[in-house]
Parts: structure tokens; C-alpha cells; sequence
């Protein structure tokens, strides 16, 4: 069969989405499905629209022209501040975009106009995680401006954090986000229909006994492809963490010393390296490289350790069985690794059991 691939169980999928929409229904949250780390999948935004999210976001404007071709009609949020450049393809194909920038809100607006469609704001802000979003003390006047611009409608307002520092989702930044929505509800007297909590990293939070206020989105991603959450990424009960595996080719194999011989001077990746000396090991090369993955975020089967990777060749060192050639090694992956095959025009993409479609690229 076809290597290197990814394996994707869309049941595992919605199964997932499933058990994670029922929890939050119950808080009054609902799911905004993020397909980014899949490159905008159309089996896998499929699969969590089957588990029951409201909607589907994704940071490129690229994967949302793409799963509107494929007609994907649900509503779409761009995650990402969209580029001044593309307002006209964000107004065209996004319903929703997350703002955080007067400029890029004029241009929005001059795209509405244009093609005659209205566009919905959602207001990002900074509550100390320091990637995008308006300092709160700026939030007021920019809900102002964007009200009084055409063609958008301002829908609500959103945070994200542990993203860039890590800052934790607790008690006091969502309840000064909630705080905020009705600030701005009572100074412009209308009512904000969302109010989007977070990522993947909220759940802690959210299915704690916490006190929800006015948060009734979340943006979850990796919690719904990998099964875990992100602050310690521990797995998450009822959810399944191996709905995505990736599988490569053996293309040699061999018993080499562990330490090389000659003048040693820097490597593909400009690495200096002495391993220590430990006799004889079982080496096997798979075809799967940095182009391909991110080789730290692998897991592979017991017995076998990633011990380093180039471009393309993948090393394991192997305690038990040296695997043979045109043998396949499956892998565990992290986000980073995942989301780095998902975009590599190399690894194909295999979904099971639903489409039954391969993408290869090449
Ligand atoms: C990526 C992203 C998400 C989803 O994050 P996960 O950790 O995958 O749940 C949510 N919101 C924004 C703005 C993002 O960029």
C-alpha cells in the first residue's frame, strides 16, 4: 500500500466531536469544529459535523475556498486575522472572521460592499498570552467602529490563550471576558451572540465546576483529532487518541555501530554529535523525513526509538526484531507532527471507514 501515509479513523473522529459537544451542550457551550491541523479535510470536517459541531473553522482562507468547493455549507469562521490582501476571498467564503485590527475591519467592510454580502466580526482579545487581540481598554471603541461599518455585523467577541505563552484559561480571565461582552452589550445596546471562551486548552476549565457566565463557543482542534487536551496534554476520558496514525516504509535495515567514523564536522542540520559508544545496534531507515514530519512528535511501537532524522530518512534503533525491508512501522503523533504530515504534498491521506477516498497528492 501506498507510503508514507496517514490513517485517519473518521468513527474515532466524530466519536470524539461527539462525546466533547454533549459535555459542553450541557455547560450551554457549543463546538466550533477547527480543521487547520488537517489542512482542511473534507473527510475529517465531514466527520465532525456527523459528531455535532455548530460549525468549522480554519486559520487559512485557503482550506475554506476548498471546502466550499467540495459544499460544505455549515458556517465557517476564519480563525486566523485575515490579510488585508484577502478580504475578498474571506468576505466570498467565511461567514464569521476573528478581528483584531481597524484596518483590516475597513477593508472587510469595502468587500462587503463590493460583492454585496454582509460579513460577521468576531473581536479578539488580549488577555495575556500575548498573540493576537486588542488590550481590553481598546475593545469598546473598536466594537464601536465596527458597528458603524458596512456590511458587518459584529457577532461577538472571543480570547485565545495558551497558545504563544502558555497562560492558563481560569476563573478570572473568562470571567473578565465575559465581563467584557456585556460591556460592551450595555454601552452599544445589543446583544452579542457569541462569545468564544478559547481552544482545545479550555476544557480543563470548562468541565471543571466552573462558573461559565457568558462563554457559549469553543474552538477545538487537536482535542477533537488527537483525543487529549493541551495544557498537559493528558488524554481525555471516553475520547480516542489514536484516530490518526501515520505509517511509513522500512528501506533498510541493519545491524551499524552507534558511533560514527572519520573527522567529525556538522551535520545535514548543522548538529555536531559524538553518540556514546554503545556496541552494536538493530538500524533501520524508514522513508519519511523533516519534509514530512516532525520526527520528535513520533511515537513509535514498543521496542523501537526514533533516534534521529534528515530530510528523508527516518533512524530507529530497534531493541527486539530487526524489521525488514518493505516492512511498515506505524507511529503515534503529537499535534506538531501530525499537522506537518497533513501538510506534506508526500504523505498520502487514507480515511477509513466512511470515503474510503486516498489523497495523494502526487
Ligand atoms: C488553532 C486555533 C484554535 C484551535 O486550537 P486547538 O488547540 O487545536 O483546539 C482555536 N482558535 C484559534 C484562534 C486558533 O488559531
Amino acid at each position: 500500500m501506498i507510503a508514507p501515509r496517514l490513517e485517519i479513523d473518521l468513527d474515532k473522529i466524530s466519536h470524539n466531536a461527539r462525546v466533547l459537544v454533549e459535555r459542553l451542550i450541557a455547560k450551554g457551550i457549543s463546538v466550533t469544529g477547527v480543521t487547520k491541523a488537517s489542512c482542511g479535510s473534507l473527510d475529517i470536517a465531514r466527520a465532525m459535523l456527523r459528531g455535532g459541531v455548530k460549525g468549522l473553522g480554519d486559520s487559512r482562507i485557503e482550506n475554506i475556498e476548498g471546502m466550499r468547493r467540495s459544499g460544505v455549507s455549515e458556517s465557517m469562521t476564519l480563525l486566523r486575522s485575515p490579510m488585508l490582501s484577502q478580504t475578498d476571498r474571506v468576505v466570498a467564503n467565511a461567514d464569521l472572521s476573528l478581528n483584531t485590527e481597524v484596518e483590516v475591519l475597513a477593508g472587510l467592510s469595502r468587500s462587503g460592499q463590493r460583492l454585496d454580502r454582509m460579513h460577521g466580526i468576531v473581536l479578539m482579545v488580549e488577555l495575556g498570552d500575548l498573540r493576537e487581540g486588542i488590550m481590553p481598554e481598546d475593545l469598546l471603541a473598536i466594537a464601536r467602529e465596527t458597528v458603524a461599518l458596512p456590511n458587518l455585523e459584529l457577532r461577538g467577541i472571543g480570547t485565545n490563550l495558551a497558545c504563544r505563552s502558555g497562560v492558563s484559561p481560569d476563573a478570572r480571565n473568562m470571567a473578565e471576558l465575559s465581563a467584557l461582552a456585556v460591556s460592551i452589550e450595555d454601552a452599544l445596546g445589543l446583544r452579542l451572540d457569541i462569545v468564544s471562551g478559547g481552544n482545545s486548552a479550555n476544557l480543563d476549565w470548562a468541565l471543571e465546576d466552573s462558573e461559565i457566565g457568558r462563554i457559549n463557543d469553543l474552538r477545538l482542534g487537536e482535542s477533537i483529532l488527537l483525543g487529549c487536551e493541551t495544557l498537559h496534554r493528558q488524554p481525555i476520558d471516553g475520547l480516542h487518541c489514536d484516530a490518526i496514525t501515520l505509517v511509513a516504509e522500512v528501506i533498510e535495515s541493519k545491524t551499524k555501530p552507534t558511533r560514527p567514523w572519520g573527522e567529525i564536522a556538522q551535520s545535514a542540520f548543522g548538529e555536531q554529535k559524538l553518540p556514546v559508544d554503545r556496541g552494536p545496534i538493530s538500524q533501520t531507515i524508514l522513508a519519511l523525513g523533516r519534509q514530512d514530519t516532525d520526527p520528535e512528535g513520533l511515537s513509535p511501537p514498543p521496542g523501537n526509538r526514533v533516534i534521529d532524522a534528515s530530510s528523508d530518512h527516518l533512524l530507529v534503533e530497534s531493541s527486539a526484531r530487526a524489521p525488514e525491508v518493505g516492512s511498515e512501522m506505524r507511529f503515534g503523533l503529537n499535534y506538531s507532527a501530525m499537522a506537518r504530515a497533513m501538510a506534506s504534498p508526500f504523505v498520502a491521506r487514507v480515511s477509513s471507514p466512511q470515503s474510503g477516498r486516498i489523497t495523494a497528492p502526487q
